[in-house]
């Protein structure tokens, strides 16, 4: 048998990082862990890395890198501890590395999402933040390396798995109508429209459905997660945004639809669970065990639909907004969000003000072509000095 594969685990310390790692811990015989990283979470670094036995762990810093050398050391591990961006990017293009796990979040992983698209990895997206900030070069980038990118995010995963099987070799899909994007709705699909504005960050983080980190949870409260989504859907499909539309579908088992010309509608199903699309990504084309319980349509017994209603989830209409605007568009609204998110978790901004800050930095600085990673880089920079602005004189 053929050696096992060597992967890297950005953001390891993460829920999908998590996931990923209990995918990986089922198959010995065909993944080991090249390297894994973290950020704050030093203590459950150090147990992953004791674990899983890594080449490398990544962290934010020198200081942090020292300690966790020394740490490791005292255990008897080999593990080698780089530090910062720099330290992300080699072991994303190291040269040993067959599969790198982008899950890191935010717009802090696309340097090194980056770094293993341009050195031709396979790459499994779950970092959409990348994507959406990056998206003509991110994907200009992927043609150019020969890099095979494969989408985590579960309704990408779902709509990868109901495309045509020659979809994954580059060409246009073809005979495709719609992109039915699903959305669960999160926690505040039905809560009276006046509450909103007194939100608490627990109650955002309370996703119904899915167990996620925090960041995620609070854009899939106010659908900006749907938003960005649809811009991925875009880039990773070659769709238009006026071709996907979003669906809510509050049991999240339908993970998304393709819509063909023919009247044929193809859906993924399947546990709200993440190790299912890690699990597809990690091994496709063949398909290896998850750990994700079987599927129990009895018990589930109906499943909704609805229209997204755009009064309760202006971020979703900003996002189109900005998909429409393109350029760097999509990186400012990510930006401004990423603030805004931060923000709200700190108890500094209303949950309803997202959305408010959001539009504010959208509406007052124009999109401009995306036309190199610096400009998209200075548009991420912009978006954030005028969200902190506006944040401190409201
Ligand atoms: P978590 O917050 O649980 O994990 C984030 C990871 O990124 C952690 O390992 C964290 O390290 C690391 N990290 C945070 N900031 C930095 C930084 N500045 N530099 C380097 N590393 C950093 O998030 P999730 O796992 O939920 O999400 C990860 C990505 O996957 C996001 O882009 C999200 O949108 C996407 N995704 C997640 C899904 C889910 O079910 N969770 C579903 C679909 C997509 P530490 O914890 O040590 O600080
Ligand atoms: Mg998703």
């Amino acid at each position: 048998m053929s050696r096992a594969q060597q992967i890297t685990v950005l953001g390891a310390t993460g829920s999908i990082g998590l996931s990923t790692l209990d995918v990986i811990a089922r198959h010995p015989e065909r993944y080991q862990v090249f390297a894994l990283t973290g950020h704050s979470r030093m203590a459950e670094l150090q147990a992953l890395c004791v674990r899983h036995c890594p080449r490398f762990a990544v962290v934010a810093d020198e200081a942090a890198a020292v300690a966790l050398q020394a740490e490791l050391k005292e255990t008897g591990l080999a593990t080698e501890v780089l530090f910062g961006v720099q330290g992300l990017c080699e072991v994303a293009a190291h040269a040993d590395v067959d599969a790198v796990m982008a899950a890191i979040v935010g717009a802090a992983g696309l340097a090194p999402t980056l770094a293993a698209v341009e050195a031709g990895k396979k790459v499994l997206l779950a970092n959409k933040e990348a994507l959406v900030m990056s998206g003509a070069l991110f994907m200009q980038a992927v043609k150019r390396s020969g890099a095979v990118l494969l989408p985590i995010d579960s309704e990408h995963n779902a709509i990868f798995q109901c495309l045509p099987g020659d979809y994954a070799r580059g060409l246009q899909p073809v005979g495709v109508r719609r992109i039915l994007l699903t959305a669960s709705g999160g926690p505040f699909r039905e809560m009276p429209l006046e509450q909103l504005a007194q939100v608490t960050p627990a109650q955002a983080c309370a996703h119904p459905n899915w167990s996620m980190g925090r960041k995620i949870s609070v854009d899939s409260a106010s659908m900006l997660n749907k938003g960005l989504e649809l811009i991925e859907a875009c880039w990773l499909f070659n769709a238009t945004p006026a071709q996907v539309e979003v669906v809510v579908h509050p049991q999240s088992v339908i993970h998304s639809l393709v819509d063909y010309i023919d009247g044929s509608v193809l859906a993924q199903l399947g546990n709200p669970d993440m190790r299912t699309p890690i699990a597809h990504a990690l091994a496709w084309p063949q398909r290896i065990e998850s750990g994700v319980a079987p599927l129990d349509l009895f018990a589930i017994a109906r499943l909704d639909f609805q229209a997204p209603d755009e009064q309760r989830f202006p971020c979703l209409r900003l996002a189109r907004e900005a998909a429409q605007a393109s350029g760097t568009a999509p990186a400012m609204l990510n930006a401004a969000n990423e603030v805004a998110v931060a923000a709200f978790l700190e108890g500094r901004l209303r949950f309803t003000e997202i959305a408010s800050m959001i539009e504010h930095v959208l509406q007052t600085e124009p999109a401009q072509a995306a036309s190199s990673l610096e400009v998209v880089l200075a548009a991420d920079t912009r978006a954030r000095q005028l969200a902190e602005q506006w944040l401190s004189r409201r």
